[in-house]
């Protein structure tokens, strides 16, 4: 079959003929429908990121069921489904207490084993949800960065009387816009910078109120200016730029909350005195729980949540490059592939 392999440390990959992967009992053999690049594929591909080597990333995916293990009732041959990339192992403590994503024996499908750029991928069936009959597998392959919006938007506990701000118009700070909303937040703002001009607008065309861009204006004052002169309630880092840090505590009101989603790949310096002397809230969220995901299989199948308009590119899977070149740019919001 035909597959995207990180085969070395450094930049690059390799599009290569490899095996159909063989299935255990508690597995699945699913054939790859539509498989979108992640922000977070993007770092494995430039060599930033260390994987295993040789490994097939890919992690936001969906397809049709092509073959089940010997202890696999619950799904049968041409089911259109959508796995989580979260393989947990269920007896762990945070396992026990319904922090999948924290177990500590965690396994990523696309991330430390084979994954979706491919034309078949094996996962456990544990990890699989059916869908709707009336969802697409290019919204079923968005359910994951969904998902990874989804679980700091409800850790934020949002209330009706909140004001949210999102740093980040990327795919992860636009499905937060979006689930914020569904969340019932009273006003919602983005913030981006230069270049970030069509995702800011797609952003308010998806459920936030305001849009900032932050390099043309003073982004204290244009926050209170929409925000009847007070700082937001909530904020979500959805960036993972090392900048966004500070602007974080800037702008949060003292007793809010901030939520760190996007991930810094260095250290970051953090101004403790503030976050004590205004009783500032700090939460991090990584990934999502079996939950997070069927939930946001709800949100799409029930029109709450978007995500035609996020898909600005599609190309076939040996043309990935042209893909990975889109993001890079930032042209793309999210590039959905074929295999
Ligand atoms: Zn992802
Ligand atoms: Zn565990």
């Amino acid at each position: 079959m035909l597959a995207v392999v990180k085969e070395h440390k450094g930049e690059g990959f390799t599009v290569m003929d490899v095996p159909v992967p063989k299935i255990g009992p508690d597995d699945v053999l699913i054939k790859v429908k539509a498989v979108g690049i992640c922000g977070s594929d993007m770092p494995i591909f430039s060599g930033v990121r260390e994987v295993p080597f040789p490994m097939i990333p890919g992690h936001e995916f969906s397809g049709t069921i092509e073959e089940t293990g010997s202890n696999v009732k619950k799904f049968k041959i041409g089911d259109r489904v959508t796995p989580g990339l979260v393989i947990n192992c269920g007896e762990c403590i945070y396992c026990r207490q319904g922090y999948e994503s924290l177990c500590e024996n965690i396994l990523e499908t696309g991330i430390h084993v084979d994954g979706a750029f491919a034309e078949y991928v094996k996962v456990p069936a544990k990890t699989v949800h059916v869908l709707p009959d009336t969802m697409t597998y290019e919204q079923a392959a968005s359910i994951d960065p969904i998902a990874s919006a989804y679980r700091p938007v409800k850790k934020a506990n949002i209330g009706s009387e909140d004001t949210v701000l999102v740093f980040g118009p990327g795919p992860i700070g636009i499905y937060t816009v979006q689930c914020a909303k569904a969340e019932g937040a009273k006003k919602i703002i983005i913030a981006g910078v230069n270049g970030d001009e069509e995702r800011l607008e797609l952003a308010k065309k998806l459920g936030a109120d305001y849009a900032i861009n932050i390099s043309e204006v003073d982004m204290i004052q244009a926050v209170k200016d929409v925000n009847d002169g007070l700082l937001p309630d909530i904020v979500f880092e959805a960036s993972g730029h090392p900048s966004s840090v500070q602007m974080c505590l800037d702008s949060i009101k003292a007793n809010g909350k901030i939520v760190f989603i996007g991930i810094q790949h260095q250290s970051v310096d953090l101004e403790l005195a503030k976050i004590v002397r205004q009783e500032i809230k700090v939460e991090g969220s990584i990934c999502y729980t079996w939950k997070d995901y069927k939930e946001c299989i709800d949100l799409v199948s029930f029109g709450r949540v978007d995500t035609d308009n996020m898909v600005t590119h599609k190309f076939a899977l040996k043309d990935i490059g042209k893909g990975i070149e889109v993001m890079k740019n930032r042209e793309a919001v999210k590039v959905i592939l074929y295999p």
